[in-house]
C-alpha cells in the first residue's frame, strides 16, 4: 500500500523564514501539532480509500472551462459511500462543485449523516466556501480530507476548521 505523505500548505515557506519572530514560529509548531492530532482522527487506510474513489471520480469532471478537474468521496456515518464531481455550465454560475454533487447524491437516497469527505484536486486545493455551508448543514463537524489527483494528501481538516463561527439549521430552530 502506498503510504499517505502529508504536507502541510506552505509549510515550507514558514520553516525557511528566519524573519519569523519566536511567537510566530510558536503559533506554527502549535498548528502543526494540531494538525497532526487531526490526520491520526482518520486512520490511513481510510483516507487512503476514500482519496482512491476521489480521484477515480475525477476522471468523469466535466471542467472544460476552468480545466480544474475536481473529484470528491462522501463517507456516511453507516459507512455508505457517495462520489461526485463537478460540473461546469457555459453560464459559469450554474458549475455545481465536486462535493456539492456528492452530498446532493447522499441526501436525494436518503443519507443526512455525513461523516467525511475526501476531494482530490491537481493542487491539494481546499473546498469553496459555498461547499463548507453545504458541508455545515449535514454535520459541522465532518472531516474533510484534502487530496491531490496523483494520491498525496495534502492535510486533513475539521469542518470547523475551515468555516469557524459558522451559521447552521440551529440558528433557526432557536426561532421556533
Ligand atoms: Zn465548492
Amino acid at each position: 500500500m502506498k503510504k499517505s505523505v502529508i504536507v502541510a500548505p506552505g509549510s515550507g515557506a514558514v520553516r525557511h523564514d528566519m524573519s519569523l519572530t519566536v511567537v510566530d514560529r510558536v503559533k506554527s509548531a502549535t498548528r502543526q501539532f494540531s494538525k497532526s492530532i487531526q490526520t491520526m482522527s482518520v486512520s490511513e487506510q481510510l483516507q487512503r480509500e476514500l482519496l482512491d474513489k476521489a480521484i477515480e471520480v475525477a476522471k468523469n469532471a466535466y471542467a472544460p472551462y476552468s480545466k480544474y478537474p475536481v473529484g470528491a468521496c462522501l463517507q456516511c456515518a453507516d459507512g455508505t459511500r457517495f462520489t461526485g464531481c463537478n460540473v461546469e455550465n457555459a453560464s459559469y454560475g450554474l458549475t455545481n462543485c465536486a462535493e456539492r454533487t456528492a452530498m446532493f447524491k447522499a441526501v436525494s437516497e436518503g443519507h443526512r449523516d455525513h461523516a467525511m469527505i475526501a476531494i482530490v484536486t491537481l493542487d491539494g486545493g481546499l473546498p469553496c466556501a459555498a461547499c463548507r455551508q453545504v458541508m455545515r448543514e449535514f454535520n459541522k463537524d465532518m472531516i474533510v480530507i484534502c487530496g491531490y489527483t496523483d494520491g498525496r494528501v495534502n492535510r486533513v481538516f475539521t469542518l470547523e476548521e475551515l468555516l469557524p463561527h459558522s451559521f447552521g439549521p440551529e440558528n433557526l430552530e432557536a426561532l421556533q
